[in-house]
């Protein structure tokens, strides 16, 4: 029936289970474990749970069958399982499919945990990882074997927001009959099609958008039925890195407003990179969602709006981009993204810092950039903040 609901209506109702009280609100099931009504009952369900069975919260759980449900349906894919982290999505959604041997192709530029999992764990265990430049189709078309099993990308980098085009990388990978696995953060789960678009599994961190309110950390991989339940689940539930009850059920308030809440930042992101183009004390501006982006049409295509993400490149490098950051009065200093809260972040000394300055260079992190994660603050005072803080600049 949630298959022809809408999207905000199955952002508040899909994969609800309600217990025999009947409550309104989802309910905690603060429980790792469940109780068998025989011996005979415990034996049947080791051997095979039902959909509303349980064995032990590693496993599964209510609570968060509740949370895998209710993204998948917001996604469009058959399954989904949840993990304690965005981290622990990535590496339970390469490290179960993977085996040594196999070569991978992925974008390089990553997130820096994302790079740390590719670059230095899958090798150690004997897959071979070509990196390319995510936005070069070419680059694609040469590094993709016949042999290739995997390519792993994020569909927006981060910080320098450039857009990879999901749909041409996918037709390359299936044509060797490669997965495509995308890293969809920047997308956020509002704007992805990325299934229908060629993605073979997509992983988010929920921590970002999901959650929203920089409460908790947590993840999801989704994809179809079998590779959920016959390739991740057992990895996951095996290895541990299970999504807690209390933190799906975090995850399913977030869910029920993330549809409000990304759009009123994408608004807000909207005025902010309107207000600063030829700002001069900006180098650039770099906004996905404004005409002036490079990629504007494939971001038009691929997802309709260009995200709650605004990076600037401040003139006269670090000691500006610091009396910026410290000049704000709204925006935080921080290192979040997604949340309610508008966080601004200096990747040079931050999240990118242990980069070799040669790789900053390549990656567009310049000493000067400032990652702006639009909140759902009024737009205008977050106008106002920025410009009164590149005054100070
Ligand atoms: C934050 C983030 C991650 C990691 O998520 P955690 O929840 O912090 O483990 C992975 N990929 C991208 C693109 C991210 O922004």
């Amino acid at each position: 029936m949630d298959k022809k609901w809408n999207t905000r209506t199955k952002l508040v109702h899909s994969g609800t289970r309600r217990s025999k009280y009947n409550e309104v609100s989802e309910a905690i099931f603060l429980t790792q474990g469940f109780v068998y009504d025989s011996a005979e009952a415990a034996e049947a369900r080791f051997l095979e749970a039902g959909e509303d069975e349980f064995i032990y919260a590693r496993y599964g759980n209510p609570t968060v069958a509740m949370f895998e449900n209710r993204i998948a349906a917001l996604e469009g894919a058959e399954d989904a399982f949840a993990t304690a982290s965005g981290m622990a999505a990535v590496s339970g959604a390469l490290m179960s499919m993977l085996k040594a041997g196999d070569h991978v192709v992925s974008a390089r530029a990553l997130f820096g945990s994302c790079l740390y999992v590719l670059e230095e764990v899958l090798t150690r265990y004997g897959v071979e990882v070509t990196f390319v430049d995510g936005t070069n189709l070419e680059a694609w078309k040469s590094a993709i074997r016949p042999d290739t099993s995997l390519v792993f990308f994020e569909t927006i980098a981060n910080p320098t927001l450039e857009v990879i085009d999901l749909c041409a990388v996918a037709d390359l990978a299936h044509a060797v009959d490669a997965k495509v696995v995308v890293d969809n953060v920047f997308a956020t789960p509002v704007f992805s099609r990325a299934i229908e678009q060629g993605a073979d599994v997509v992983v988010y961190s929920a921590t970002k958008h999901i959650d929203g309110q920089g409460r908790a950390l947590g993840g999801v991989i989704l994809g179809t039925k079998e590779y959920i339940r016959k390739t991740v689940e057992p990895y996951m539930k095996h290895t541990g890195g299970s999504m807690s009850p209390f933190t799906a059920w975090v995850m399913l308030k977030g869910l029920e407003t993330i549809d409000l809440r990304v759009r009123a930042q994408v608004e807000g992101a909207e005025a902010i990179a309107d207000a600063l183009q030829s700002h001069a004390k900006l180098e650039r501006v770099i906004y996905p969602g404004h005409p002036n982006h490079a990629q504007y049409d494939l971001v038009k295509s691929q997802m309709g709006k260009g995200g709650t993400v605004v990076s600037l490149d401040i003139q006269g490098g670090q000691a500006a981009a610091f009396r910026f950051l410290n000049a704000l009065e709204i925006v935080l200093i921080s290192n979040n993204l997604g949340d309610a809260k508008s966080i601004a972040t200096h990747p040079a000394t931050t999240t990118h810092q242990r980069l070799a300055d040669d790789q900053k260079e390549a990656l567009g992190i310049t000493p000067g950039l400032i990652r702006l994660s639009v909140g759902i603050e009024d737009k205008d005072d977050l106008v106002a903040d920025i410009l009164q803080a590149l005054e100070a600049v």
